[in-house]
């Protein structure tokens, strides 16, 4: 199916710039849903302070800037995703919440529409089990920032078809971006082995090795790393960090996993990282 309108769920820090990619410089017509206005017209506004960027670097005129979010229609209600032709889904990290997601969009979206998920851990097998499709259900993980980041890592369910792959390969082509295969594990490949690191960054933390600045400066200063794992675990969200730590936790029953409990009190506390003004670091200046 030739793909012209593309949905969203969730209009977060990874929603938003999927949104942006899928409009410019996919050329897309996109459906940006979330579960209520403020957080769809906060998504818009980091769209078009990107875009924003793009004007001031003169990649693009302020009619082209217009044009773009003019292609970006706001949602609040699932049922719109009835009038798109590819739907990935970036709601929060919660398998039950998405498993109720794919039930429903399974009932709104017309035969032949792909579910995608942009799911950091949860096994693409058990989201397809949720719908009557699952040959048309496929990880699509994009990375944080989106438009910044080349990587989308595409995850086939046990049950995802070769024409699935196909589409979402090119479009994440179309988007710009470098596809990646990857077979169903949890975490997949990216999460798999960059979780742990920041859950250790945070066990050195938690049992006093050194501060989050000593830990991240011995990261970027010794191992080349652009970023300090704690810092980075602030810009994915630390809520995002403790849901996907335990799913490699229970997904594979292995105690090398735990979640740190530091990083679960965070959560508890709402020190979500830059996203809530504190994390790791205060952000609220
Ligand atoms: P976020 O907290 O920034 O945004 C999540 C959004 O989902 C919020 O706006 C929330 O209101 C919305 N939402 C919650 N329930 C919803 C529902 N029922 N319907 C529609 N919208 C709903 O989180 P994020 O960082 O954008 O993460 C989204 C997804 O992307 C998660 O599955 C996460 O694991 C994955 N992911 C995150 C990163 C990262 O670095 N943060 C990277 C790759 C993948």
């Amino acid at each position: 199916m030739a793909v012209k309108t593309f949905g969203i769920i969730g209009a977060g820090q990874m929603g938003n710039g999927i949104a942006l990619v899928a409009a410019y410089p996919g050329g897309l017509n996109v459906i940006l849903n979330d579960i209520a206005d403020q957080f769809v017209e906060k998504g818009l506004d980091t769209i078009a302070k990107n875009l924003d960027r793009l004007v001031a670097k003169n990649k693009l005129t302020a009619e082209q800037k217009a044009e773009i979010l003019g292609r970006i229609r706001k949602s609040t209600n699932l049922e719109d995703m009835k009038d798109a032709d590819f739907v990935v889904e970036a709601a929060v990290e919660k398998e039950d919440l998405k498993l109720n997601i794919f039930r429903k969009l399974d009932e709104i979206c017309p035969p032949g529409v792909i579910l995608a998920t942009n799911t950091s851990s949860i096994p693409i097998t058990k989201i397809a089990g949720a719908t009557r499709r699952p040959e048309l259900v496929i990880g699509m993980h994009f990375m944080n920032p989106v438009p910044v980041m080349k990587l989308v890592e595409i995850i086939r369910g046990l049950a995802t078809s070769q024409e699935t792959y196909d589409t979402t390969e090119a479009l994440s082509k179309q988007f710009g971006k470098i596809p990646v295969e990857c077979n169903d594990f949890p975490g997949f490949i990216s999460n798999r082995i960059l979780m742990p690191m920041i859950n250790e960054a945070v066990y050195a933390l938690f049992e006093g090795v050194g501060t989050p600045k000593a830990i991240d400066d011995i990261m970027m200063l010794g191992m080349n790393h652009p970023m300090g794992p704690l810092a980075l675990a602030d810009l994915i969200g630390l809520d995002t960090c403790y849901a996907i730590m335990d799913v490699l936790h229970k997904g594979f029953g292995d105690s090398k996993y735990r979640p740190c409990p530091l990083l679960k009190k965070y959560v508890d506390a709402g020190y979500l990282g830059r996203k809530s003004g504190r994390g790791f670091y205060d952000y609220s200046k």
